[in-house]
């Protein structure tokens, strides 16, 4: 059943293939406009689309209905067929895997190469599949027949392994490369297949077999074939884990919990319990890199980020994203990259993604609160750093008066002064302060009109001037506070026994 929708679903046009833009591109414009070369040479992964494009590249050329300037096939006319079901005697694919040899190729290629197409308009196309398995007598019978090519013949070689293909070989040939299918194209393509065969499947199914399938699209189509083939109309959860291979998704979360913990030893022990138990490390890795990116992106976008993974996955995430120091993440996702040298990690925009967390980062870190307090405003750097040396003093004065302040704020709200004990101040200029805080929902709370009037009495006391309190998320709040806590041990320490140790 698997292959049957692999086979099924086989692209009749250039417009169905997925990925591969750009050598779609390229190749229908040579029909279009006659310009043909006499040798291609089609290099990338297996399940790729290599053998798809020369087929479709040999049925075009060849079509009877095909108009002038046109690409497409019309897959209607008798050639279309005939090469379709594999019966043209002017299409002829060779394994060179299970032909190795060179009385094979002398016989079935350089021979036959010599007789005219049976279509007399057209071209007869060879496709020489996984050429690298060719010996080198072979390879060599082949050079002399790349080197003068009978007329109207095409050769198309494809292979997964360039580097075993002789020089001489390649220069004869156009080279396309082809890339592993991205995640969105290969769900899109098992979504249409999903809607022809009128089922249905989680959009988290779809993506964790593309996952699964690492930029291979037969390998997707397959998985799904047998998912399929479990003959119900609405797949649920059960029914897939009897297809998909149990996941490490689990293992991953365990690993990032305890690096996020700055538990090495935790870490370790996992990596050497799964090496030991036998797991697919490269596997491993690009899932590894792929759940770290999920969390630094829900961290940075939020909510509106859609998390394609199952509900405990999502839930775990979630919290990753909340904990883990957007610093931290970026600096890993950097180490393993480098590390592990992955360059075909499947997500392209990764570099680019962490490129732009990397610039916010440092420029928050250089006005940021370590050296000079405030962070984060709009205000330009020039800006904030007057600002700041304006305001060291009544910031100082703040820092001193913080468990007053809180223990002030007390007798109004309980709750609120709990919520001032996890803030900081950030800035003060001649009208106003900034205060730090970890969540949004404490900031709605202080932001009430009334809470806001207390405070700024409050905050009057201590400052000797009536100044406008304002809040923001503190970006790098857990350095901050953290600096700012040092700063405040003993204070604060008293004010938490107030509290009985309790922190809203
Ligand atoms: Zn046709």
């Amino acid at each position: 059943m698997s292959e049957v929708i692999y086979r099924k679903y086989r692209p009749k046009t250039f417009k169905e293939v997925v990925g591969q833009k750009p050598i779609k591109v390229t190749l229908q414009s040579e029909i279009a406009s006659g310009n043909i070369a006499h040798a291609y040479l089609f290099v990338g992964p297996r399940g790729t689309g290599k053998t798809t494009l020369a087929r479709l590249f040999a049925r075009s050329l060849n079509c009877l209905k095909r108009k002038d300037k046109e690409s497409e096939p019309c897959n209607d006319c008798e050639i279309c067929n005939l090469i379709s079901s594999g019966r043209s005697m002017d299409f002829i694919e060779v394994d060179a895997a299970s032909h190795t040899g060179v009385d094979n190729i002398r016989e079935n290629i350089i021979a036959n190469a010599q007789v005219p197409p049976f279509n007399n308009k057209g071209y007869k196309v060879f496709i020489i599949d996984e050429v690298h398995m060719l010996s080198k007598s072979a390879f060599n019978a082949l050079l002399k027949t790349l080197e003068e090519p009978p007329k109207s013949v095409i050769f198309i070689l494809a292979t997964t392994e360039i580097h075993k293909v002789p020089e001489t070989i390649i220069s004869r040939c156009q080279r396309f490369d082809l890339k592993k299918i991205p995640q969105v194209d290969m769900i899109k393509r098992l979504s249409e297949i999903i809607e022809w065969e009128k089922i249905t499947v989680p959009d988290y199914l779809l993506a964790e077999i593309s996952r699964r399938s690492e930029g291979c699209l037969r390998d997707a189509e397959s998985l799904l074939g047998q998912i399929i083939s479990l003959g119900t109309d609405k797949v649920t959860d059960e029914l897939a884990s009897l297809v998909l291979p149990s996941s490490n998704w689990g293992e991953i979360d365990i690993l990032v919990e305890s690096l996020r913990h700055n538990n090495l030893s935790t870490a370790l022990n996992q990596l050497n319990k799964l090496v030991s138990e036998g797991i697919d490390l490269q596997n491993f890795t690009v899932n590894l890199i792929d759940y770290l990116r999920q969390i630094m992106l829900y961290q940075t976008i939020g909510p509106s980020f859609n998390l394609d993974f199952s509900e405990d996955l999502v839930v775990s995430i979630k919290k990753h994203a909340a904990e883990f120091p957007l610093s931290d993440l970026s600096r890993l996702l950097n180490i393993l990259l480098e590390k592990l040298s992955i360059k075909d990690s499947l997500i392209d925009q990764l570099p680019l993604e962490l490129a732009c967390v990397e610039f916010l980062l440092n420029k928050e870190t250089k006005s940021g609160i370590q050296e000079t307090k405030p962070t984060q405003s709009d205000a330009s750097p020039e800006q904030s750093k007057t600002a700041t040396d304006n305001s060291s003093e009544a910031i100082k004065k703040l820092e001193k008066n913080w468990s007053n302040i809180i223990n002030d704020s007390k007798p109004l709200n309980h709750s609120l002064s709990s919520i001032l004990l996890t803030g900081h101040p950030l800035s003060v200029d001649n009208e106003s302060i900034m205060i730090g805080l970890e969540y949004a929902f404490h900031i709605e709370q202080l932001d009430k009109p009334q809470v806001k009037s207390n405070l700024t009495e409050i905050f009057e006391k201590y400052l000797d001037k009536k100044l406008n309190i304002n809040f923001q998320i503190d970006a790098n709040y857990k350095e901050n506070h953290e600096v700012f806590k040092g700063k405040n041990d003993k204070e604060v320490t008293d004010v938490l026994d107030t509290f009985g140790g309790e922190i809203v």
